[in-house]
């Protein structure tokens, strides 16, 4: 089929009455971001249409279907999208161009299936079915089966014209990401944090990343990763900015003031801290991590509270009710796992207490806290802030 249009439905933004325009926009302007990713600006134009975001072809793009197809598929808030061939509202044409439509394909069995937002157009959208369906029995030998047909040709009568396509394409469905404000994320270089990342994204946030790292008493591995990660997060959110922290002057002080046993839940208030700075500085409203209940020893729900008694803004784990094994599959279909497991040395598996506690109490840390200069550990890391272009 020649198309020249790309139909784009969307899931719940639809569902959101009072603010259905500002979501729409979101998602057209996001729409517009992941087209330029494959294909330039002179190659199409984009509108909100009636319950649909249409891209209007402007040239013949049919070497680039799949790479749009791509680029769509992690365009967060479409539920599905339609290359469609458009076609004026003239019955005859509609029925001519559905036969030929449908000639194009192997099959045995079809149905049509109209919808008519546009009532200016006097047929109903059954009366259209009927109509169509009755031409195209007329000229080819096959049969209309209403129920799990081997083909159906679409006929969206929208907006003065009207659109026909065959194939539905599913979209990753959730929210446009954006348009639920901004949060911070805590991206380490491990499986976790990146799938944490995406689902916020999912959900319409807008994720600031931030990474910790521990050079020079590392290599510079950590870092690596979470620039290539970030590379494949960029998919999902065109605009993304990414801070890399040196944490390494922290945890020598943490290393020698205080007991060995606290060491990681000490290294994570400091980063919740510095996430929280970076959050207020950038007008995010929370923090996010890829946490999961019971996973590790700082994860238990005793450690995870005596860690974010330090956050004066909610701390959001969209992973919390996931096993590995679930976390791992996302983290696969979303384009992360390969980089994930690269070897690298994680800040926190530096100088691992032997023992760590399994249940901190809030008073603990900060009662070793006391040992430290925090206003001057905080300003350090804060100047050691380095901001990544990701291109
Ligand atoms: P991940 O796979 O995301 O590393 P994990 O199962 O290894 O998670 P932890 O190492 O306990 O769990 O980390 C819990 C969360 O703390 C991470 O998901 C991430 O959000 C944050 N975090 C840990 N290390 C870092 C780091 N170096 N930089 C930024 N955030 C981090
Ligand atoms: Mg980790």
């Amino acid at each position: 089929m020649k198309f020249d249009t790309i139909l784009c439905h969307y899931a719940e933004v639809g569902l959101k009455i009072g603010n259905r325009r500002f979501f729409e926009n979101w998602l057209k302007q996001n729409i517009k971001a992941s087209l330029l990713t494959v294909i330039s600006k002179e190659e199409f134009d984009i509108k909100r249409i009636h319950g649909r975001i249409l891209v209007e072809l402007k040239k013949d793009i049919s070497k680039n279907k799949e790479n749009i197809t791509r680029a769509l598929s992690d365009t967060f808030g479409v539920a599905y999208f339609a290359f469609a061939k458009t076609v004026s509202q003239d019955i005859k044409l509609i029925r001519e161009e559905s036969l030929s439509i449908l000639n194009e394909n192997q099959f045995e069995t079809f149905k049509i299936k109209a919808r008519r937002p546009d009532h200016r157009f006097l047929l109903t959208a059954q009366q259209v079915n009927e109509d169509v369906g009755a031409f195209v029995l007329s000229k080819i030998n096959k049969t209309v089966k209403l129920n799990d047909p081997d083909i159906t040709c679409f006929i969206d009568i929208v907006q003065g014209v009207s659109y026909l396509y065959t194939k539905k394409i599913i979209g990753p469905g959730g929210l446009p990401t954006g348009a639920n404000g901004k949060v911070v994320g805590l991206l380490s270089a491990g499986i976790d944090s990146p799938v944490a990342t995406i689902m916020a994204m999912k959900r319409g946030a807008s994720v600031i990343l931030v990474h910790f790292h521990s050079v020079p008493m590392t290599t510079e591995d950590s870092i690596e990763k979470v620039k290539q990660l970030t590379e494949v997060l960029r998919r999902y959110q065109s605009r993304i900015h990414l801070y890399l922290v040196a944490l390494a002057p922290i945890q020598k002080e943490i290393l020698v003031k205080t007991k060995e046993k606290f060491r990681i839940l000490l290294y994570r208030r400091f980063m919740i801290r510095i996430a929280e700075m970076i959050a207020k500085k950038d007008k995010a409203k929370a923090l996010i991590t890829g946490e999961s209940l019971g996973q590790v020893a700082s994860q238990t729900l005793g450690n995870i509270a005596a860690i974010e008694s330090v956050s004066t803004i909610p701390i959001l784990r969209p992973l919390i009710g996931l096993d590995k094994q679930e976390i791992m599959d996302l983290a696969k279909q979303y384009g992360t796992y390969d980089i994930s497991i690269l070897p690298d040395q994680d800040c926190c598996s530096l100088f691992v207490p032997k023992h760590p506690a399994t249940n901190a109490k809030k008073q603990y840390l900060d009662q070793e806290e006391n040992n430290l200069k925090i206003d001057d550990l905080m300003k350090e890391a804060i100047d050691s802030i380095e901001y990544v272009n990701i291109k």
